[in-house]
């Protein structure tokens, strides 16, 4: 009763960019500002909304002895975590307004991935012109062949005067990055590098440039093509507030996105089966304007079977590509292996339900 003692008098005023999402068995308590996310009982959330603004003496009041000790461990959670305050007027429950989940979408074309292989005719500097007059923010270029740093020094400096911000590239392992002695120099003249990860490396590690700012990665997978994509994972949670507002109405991996798959064809992501054009002699632009290509961009969890009930559904992306009904564009992530409904993670290659669908895909089983 430490905190009846203490707090009786004092009002409970939720964080606004601290948020509750309920799921089938259980909430998610998402700390948008902290970028930290955690599960908790369904009643630890009802116990914040139901006493929003309310007293600590009245929330003691209702509750029946037995249950005052779990308030207590409840109210020491919320509290050293920071997700509430405690306030000694009622007037500040209203003062301290909801987060807005606004998601203003800008209509343009936000992020791109490119992908080539061995076989790509195109030319991949024209794609990155017209991403440029698309006023693209974020590119992503996956390389299936060798590609040395010479190329993506080239293919960096091909946006400079842009309003491209940042470029990833997923390549084979290099010597030319990982024998590079130079990179830190590199990264400071080329700093719309964000990233680098390079497959088929000798070891799984991860160096750091610019003070944390550029990351490259060496992992030992090995990527063959596009099918390596849309695989789910807690670590690729993102708990943020660009995320989780975009999350309420619009699709988090191909709003506002464009693809060139490795053969030159235009589509959502290079996974997509549904094509617009090759880029050979389809514009960007003329793909962009029309209404079916934007179909997926609003597709969003709360539409999507089963992920409409998972508890991490506004700060998970989404797959489009890889369906566990590959006929029904409503369908699950194929590559999920979590279940809202008993809160628990599986295997989902292992799945005996998804089997037909892995098939029709033809996955070779590598992830990144
Ligand atoms: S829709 Fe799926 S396959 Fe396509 S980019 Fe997104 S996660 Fe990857
Ligand atoms: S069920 Fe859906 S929302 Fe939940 S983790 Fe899987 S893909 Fe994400």
């Amino acid at each position: 009763m430490d905190n009846l003692n203490r707090y009786g008098k004092k009002y409970l005023i939720p964080l606004a960019s601290c948020l509750f999402t309920t799921g089938a068995k259980r909430a998610l308590l998402c700390d948008l500002q902290r970028q930290r996310f955690m599960p908790v009982p369904m009643s630890l959330k009802d116990l914040v909304t139901d006493y929003k603004g309310k007293r600590i003496e009245e929330m003691y009041a209702d509750y029946p002895e037995e249950e005052h000790q779990t308030l207590e461990e409840y109210l020491d959670f919320l509290l050293e975590g920071e997700y509430i305050f405690l306030s000694n007027t009622a007037a500040d429950a209203e003062r301290f307004i909801d987060l807005p989940l606004d998601f203003l979408p800008s209509g343009k074309i936000q992020n791109a991935i490119i992908d080539v292989d061995g076989q790509s005719s195109f030319d991949l500097h024209k794609i990155i012109a017209e991403l440029i007059s698309l006023d693209c923010i974020a590119i992503q270029v996956r390389s299936y062949r060798l590609m040395e740093l010479e190329e993506i020094l080239d293919i960096t400096t091909a946006t400079a005067n842009s309003n491209c911000r940042n470029i990833e590239f997923i390549i084979p392992y290099s010597e030319s990055i990982a024998g590079n002695s130079q990179l830190e120099e590199v990264f400071i003249v080329h700093q719309r590098i964000g990233s680098i990860i390079c497959y088929d490396a000798p070891e799984n590690r991860s160096d750091w440039y610019l003070g944390n700012q550029i990351r490259v990665d060496y992992t030992m997978q090995h990527l063959s093509d596009e099918t390596h994509c849309g695989v789910f994972h807690l670590s690729y949670f993102s708990p943020n507030i660009p995320h989780f507002t975009e999350a309420q109405l619009h699709n988090t991996c191909l709003n506002q996105k464009i693809s060139v798959d490795r053969f030159g064809q235009i589509k959502n992501c290079p996974g997509m089966a549904t094509a617009y054009g090759d880029i050979k002699d389809t514009s960007l632009s003329s793909v962009v304007a029309r209404s079916d290509f934007k179909k997926m961009w609003t597709i969003h969890k709360d539409e999507i079977r089963t992920c409409k009930d998972c508890e991490f559904r506004y700060i998970c992306t989404d797959c489009r590509a890889y369906l566990e009904d590959p006929a029904d564009d409503y369908s699950k992530p194929l590559k999920c292996g979590y279940d809202p409904h008993t809160a628990s993670w599986e295997d989902w290659s292992k799945n005996p339900l998804k089997q037909s669908a892995i098939l029709s895909y033809g996955f070779k089983f590598t992830a990144i």
